[in-house]
């Protein structure tokens, strides 16, 4: 992926550490069949934030996010990102036929003591050995969260990383993502349809609508769980 000064003069923390990491001018996005998806967008994420993109099923929220990834080159514009992003998929992109351990240690190059650190921290101490079809759908995501966050990015792309788990261990896994994000004070973007995963996880929100789509107005948020810290993870909820 392309890199520029300004993203890496971000990623490291020094000078110009506020330059934004990502940065997306789209003039459109057509599929194959002439399909106008994505309209004329500007997005950018500096250090550090969390940006969630929420908005309804359907209307280009993976598109907007494969673009991101590198994933979809069938838009006109420009977009610049940092060498290091890792992409979490709504769908837990696993290697079947891999245990746990090898799921992170074959795509981060971590050794089998960090690879087996990093399914500590995801509350998976004990299924190193295990393969992603003995494993429930959250051990999955929990899985699939280590590997990226395994493999030291400096931007995050979550799509959908809670949906389809039951509301107790989606919002188990929201103070896993918190956690570990407020550990290493990454940059993330994540996608939700989802307006109180938003709320609760994000620095910044914008809402995607319409045919061709498009991003409304930017919101602040003030949400529960995105200043959590390190140490401390304590819900504001009542
Ligand atoms: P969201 O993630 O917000 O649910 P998507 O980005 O997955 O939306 O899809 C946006 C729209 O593009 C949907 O209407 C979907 O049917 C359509 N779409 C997705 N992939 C393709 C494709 N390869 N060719 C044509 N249309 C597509
Ligand atoms: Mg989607």
């Amino acid at each position: 992926m392309a890199s520029d000064t300004e993203a890496e003069a971000g990623a490291s923390g020094v000078p110009g550490a506020s330059a934004p990491l990502v940065t997306l001018t789209l003039a459109e996005m057509r599929f194959e069949d002439g399909t106008p998806v994505l309209g004329a967008l500007e997005l950018s994420l500096r250090p550090g934030e969390t940006l969630a993109i929420t908005g309804p099923s359907g209307v280009g929220k993976s598109t907007l996010l494969r673009i991101l990834a590198g994933l979809e080159t069938r838009f006109t514009g420009t977009l610049q990102v940092p060498d290091r992003m890792a992409m979490v998929f709504q769908e837990p992109t696993l290697l079947p036929w891999r245990t746990a351990r090898d799921n992170i240690r074959l795509t981060t190059g971590l050794s089998a003591k960090a690879a087996q650190e990093a399914l500590d921290e995801v509350g998976l101490a004990d299924h190193a050995g295990q393969y992603p079809t003995q494993m429930s759908l959250g051990q999955q995501r929990r899985l699939s969260l280590a590997r990226a966050f395994g493999s030291a990015p400096d931007v995050l792309l979550l799509d959908e990383p809670f949906v389809s788990l039951d509301p107790e261990l989606a919002e188990e896994m929201m103070v896993l993502f918190a956690r570990l994000r407020a550990a290493r004070g990454l940059a993330t973007v994540l996608v939700t349809h989802v307006e109180t995963e938003a709320k609760m996880l994000a620095s910044r929100i914008v809402t995607l609508s319409g045919s061709p789509a498009r991003l409304g107005a930017e919101r602040q948020n003030k949400g529960a769980y995105f200043q959590l810290s390190a140490s401390g993870v304590t819900s504001s909820k009542s």
